[in-house]
Order: structure tokens, then sequence, then C-alpha cells
């Protein structure tokens, strides 16, 4: 009892380390994996990327729309540089409809101011000419010649001739943001010095400038792609979180960055979002997506582990079974030479007056023979099987015929070992394409068994009857009976029910394994009815129908 289950234990850590080798640096990879998504989802690190790369964009943008801003100006400067007189600034805006006023100061109260006249009917546009006017007469008497001396000291250190900066006038009770564009004219002197300039009013910025500014700065965007989200930037007012402009695919909502004007549009901001989703959404998905995809491999791994764990525990136990098989035939091929030998040699002493005694002598050489050759059958058989050269040789059968020969030389034998033996075979049985030897073999196994594992209710029947489309050759023993868990397994090569409990019978697990394979080849099946302690039912079903040709295509 101690030795099968030593042996088990020394198993397990075979099985034990081939799975930790495996285990534990997967289990190490999905554990890191967890972690690391669980510190990207806490730290919002994503989010801080995609952050980060929008403030880029934004930056990017913002240069664009300056250059924009500042080639625009300059166009309408190069024009401007003709007029020295006030009398002119009339015909430059004729020829600029984007301007809203131009304007040239060459001394203090000095101020010519002109609005675009043909949107002097609009009396709001009217008046905002008239307050522009005067903030501008007034601001520049006192600062224009700072202003002067700033564009002077841009021109030489960066080359550009235009001041651009931001100017509000109310409309209303809202504030305009307008584009205030000043220059030094020709003409002007250190004694004499004169500043001109020109403003964009809001309605030009927000319907012409910035719209066609932010499509430049996001090409090829549009609305039927929304496979992959686009990003949209939009303008607006420190003032006003509506947007003054926006690029295509804005579809409202407050934007993920912004980021403010620095040079030319001081008090607009610039701000982007991604049109139809937003950056937690995405960082979401990405985290969402990542666990999922964690979460399918870890559950192939286990899935792995399994297959693994059940495969290797398999091999084991077929390893095991093998090395019980060999220790079990050679206990089983021992006992009958030994007998054999012994009364061999009894015999050949001629010491044995008694004539019956030396009857029961040859009789016991003969049945251990039988014993030994039918052992031997059944290794070669199986063998044969294992090999895939088994081939049977299908015949025309009288099965009632063949169990009535096969049992007739065993019953006497069975009867002397204190059985009660019950023969019931049915008339009129339909004939069978059988392997006569097969068949044979097959009903003396299960006899054979049937006598082996009886204990003291010695009982032996052989039904053989026909049922529905089949003959059913039954054996019926009351002996020790099989487990539940043991009944699939007993038909398992090498296979053996050896809790010493149970059994202390030898034998070689070969026997069930051999007449499966034989019934199987005949197109039927083999099932047991047994339960432990009181008896066993072997049942062989072998089809009537097509029986010969089911046979010969697995002879084939
Ligand atoms: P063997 O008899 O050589 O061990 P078998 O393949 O014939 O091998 O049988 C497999 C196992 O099934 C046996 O070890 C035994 O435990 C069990 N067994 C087979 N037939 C019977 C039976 N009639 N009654 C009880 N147990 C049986």
């Amino acid at each position: 009892m101690l030795k099968p289950l030593i042996r088990r234990w020394s198993e397990r850590p075979r099985v034990l380390v081939l799975m930790l080798a495996v285990m534990l640096p997967a289990s190490a990879l999905i554990v890191a994996s967890v972690y690391h998504l669980r510190t990207i989802q806490r730290d919002k690190a994503i989010e801080a990327v995609i952050q980060r790369d929008y403030q880029q964009v934004l930056a990017i943008a913002e240069k664009r729309i300056d250059e924009r801003a500042y080639e625009i100006a300059e166009e309408a400067r190069k024009q401007f540089s003709n007029v020295v007189h006030s009398d002119e600034l009339e015909p430059f805006l004729t020829t600029h409809p984007d301007i809203a006023h131009a304007f040239l100061w060459t001394g203090k109260g000095n101020l010519a101011f002109q609005s675009q006249a043909s949107r002097m009917t609009d009396a709001e546009f009217n008046e905002e000419g008239k307050k522009v006017s005067s903030d501008l007469g007034n601001w520049f008497d006192v600062e224009a010649k700072d202003y002067v001396s700033k564009l002077k000291r841009i021109e030489a250190t960066e080359g550009r001739r235009v001041y651009i900066t931001d100017h509000w006038v109310p409309r209303g009770d809202i504030w305009q943001y307008q584009t205030l564009v000043l220059f030094v004219p020709q003409g002007s002197t250190p004694e004499h010095p004169a500043l001109s300039g020109f403003i964009y009013g809001t309605d030009y910025l927000k319907n012409t400038f910035f719209p066609q500014a932010l499509s430049e700065v996001l090409p090829n965007q549009n609305q039927s792609n929304t496979s992959h989200p686009q990003p949209a930037i939009m303008v607006r007012t420190v003032k006003d979180h509506s947007p003054l402009a926006a690029s295509f695919c804005w579809d409202g909502g407050p934007p993920e960055v912004e980021r403010a004007f620095e040079s030319v549009f001081p008090g607009l901001i610039l701000g982007i979002k991604l049109h139809g989703t937003t950056i937690a959404s995405i960082s979401d998905h990405f985290v969402r997506s990542s666990f999922l995809i964690l979460g399918a491999l870890s559950l192939l791994l286990g899935g792995g582990m399994i297959l693994t764990y059940r495969n290797v525990t398999r091999e084991l136990a077929l390893a095991k079974l093998k090395s019980d098989f060999v220790s079990n035939v050679s206990h089983e091929l021992r006992t009958p030479l030994a007998l054999i030998r012994l009364y061999a040699e009894t015999l050949e002493l001629g010491r044995l007056s008694n004539p019956g005694k030396q009857q029961e002598y040859y009789e016991i050489i003969r049945k251990e023979s039988e014993r030994l050759t039918s052992l031997i059958n059944n290794i070669l058989d199986f063998s044969r099987i294992e090999s895939g050269k088994k081939e049977y040789s299908f015949r025309e059968t009288d099965v009632a015929d063949l169990v009535r020969s096969t049992l007739g030389s065993y019953r006497f034998e069975i009867e002397q070992g204190g059985f009660q033996f019950e023969q019931r075979i049915d008339n009129n049985l339909p004939h069978l394409r059988v392997d006569r030897e097969a068949i044979a073999r097959s009903l003396l196994n299960l006899v054979n068994n049937a006598v082996k594992y009886s204990a003291t209710e010695k009982y032996l029947g052989v039904h053989l009857y026909r049922h529905d489309s089949s003959i059913n050759l039954e054996v019926v023993d009351h002996g020790i009976g099989i487990a539940p868990k043991e009944q699939p397994k007993i038909f398992e090569k090498f296979y053996r029910v050896s809790d010493p409990l149970v059994h202390n019978t030898k034998g070689s697990g070969l026997g069930l394994s051999l007449v499966r394979h034989i019934v199987q080849a005949h197109g039927g099946e083999v099932v047991v009815e047994s339960a432990l302690g009181q008896g066993s039912k072997f049942v062989i079903t072998l089809p009537v129908q097509n029986s010969a040709q089911q046979a010969k295509g697995v002879s084939a």
C-alpha cells in the first residue's frame, strides 16, 4: 500500500518543476504588464503624452498663422508706401476691401483717418470708425514716436517693416477684437516722424482670415473620414469661450488643450480637440483594450497550462503503467513456468505410483501452459495492434457455435474451480462475418477475468442473444466488481485497478484493451455494468446488419 503512494509523490515534483518553469516567467510577465498598465492608468500618462503633442501642434499652428498675417499685412503695406498724402487713404481702402480703417499720423494732433467707404451706411460701423479715430489720435499723440523707434528696431533686427497687435473696440456692450497693423510710411524723418497703419475688423478675421489660415494649418480634412479621429482647431478671444473661428471639423464643446497667442494676436487663444472623441476616452480605450488583450493572453496561457499539465500527467501515468506492465508480465510468466517445471520434475522422478495423481499433474502442466499461451497471445496481439499490423480474417460464422465450442473446453475446469456456470445461448441466431480466433480470445479474456476477480460468490454466466439489430454476448460474474470511477479506465492499455484493497490478483492490464480493439474492429462495442462488491457484467455488442461490410472496412 505504501509503494504506490510513494511513487505518486515522487512523480509530483517532476510535474511541478515543469509547470513552474513555464508558469513562473509567464505569471511574472502578466503581473508586470498589469502593474505597468495600472501605473499608466493612474498617472494618466497617455493623456499627458497626447497633451504634449497637442501643445506642439498648437505652437506650429500659431507660427503659421503669424506668418500668414505678416504676409498679408506686408503686402498691403507695400501699396500704402506710396501714400504720402492723407487724400490717398480712400483709394487705398477701395483696393483693399478687407481692411476696415486706415490712418496716417504726421504729428501731434494730425491724424488722418479713413473708414471703408462702402460700409459707411452701417451706423454701427460709422460709430466704430469715430471711436477708433479718436482713440488712435489720443494714443499716437502720446506714443507714436515710441512706436516709430520700435518699428525701426524691428526692421533692423528682424527685417520686418510692420508691427501687428490687437485692438479692442466696443460694439454695443460687446468688445470686438480687431487687428492693428502699424508701420513707418515713406517720408517719415527723425525731425518729422510719421506713423501709419490700418485695421482689420472682426468680420474679416472671423469670416476670412482665420478660416483660411486654419485650413492651411490642417489640410486634407474631410468629414466623411470618420474611421480615424481628426484633430480640429478653433480660435477664441480671451473674453469669450465660444469660437471666433474654427477649422472644418470642429464639432463644438470645450477644447482639450489651449494655447494663448504670444506675438501677433495677443488676446486670442488657440484650442484643439479631436473630432468626435476626447483624449480621456482615447486613453481609456487604450487601457481597456490593453487589459482585454492581457486578459485574453492570460486565458490562453491558463488553457495552455492546463493542457500541458494534463498531457504531462498522462504521459507520466502511461510511463508508470508501462513499468508496472513489465513487472506484472514477468510475474505472470514466472508463475506458470515455475509450476510446469515443478510438476514436470516430480513426474520425471517417477515416484508417483498413484495414476490419479499423475493425471492431475499432467492436467496442471497443460492448464499452466495454456495460461502461458494465452498470455503470450495477448502480448503478441497487443504488439501487432500497437504497430498497426493486426489483421483480422473475417468469415461467415455461426457465433452460437463459436461460443459453445470456446466454452466447451473450459466448462469442466470452471466448474471444478467451484463456479456455478450458467450458459444460455439463443437458437436461430443469424450468422455473422467475424474473425473466429479474435472473438474467441475476447470471450476467453472476459471469462478469465470473471474467474480471476471472483471472491467467495463463484458464479459465471455467459449469455448470447439477439438484441434489436445486434447480437449481444454477455459475461456475468458475482465477483469483486469495479468502482464507477474505474470503469471508463479499465479498457485502456496497461490499466489495472491496482488498489490492493480491491484485489491482489496479478495480470498484464492488456486483456480488456484487446477485447475493445477486437470488438471495435467488428463494428461493435463493449460496455461494462458493475458495482463494487456486487459483480460485473461485460456486454459485447456485434451488429447484425451490414456486419459484413463493416468488418471489411476495418480489416482493410
Ligand atoms: P488484467 O486482468 O490483466 O489486469 P484487464 O485489461 O483484463 O487486465 O483488466 C483490467 C482491470 O479491470 C483489471 O486489473 C481488473 O481490476 C478490472 N477487471 C476486469 N474484469 C473484471 C471483473 N470481471 N471483475 C472485477 N474487475 C475486473
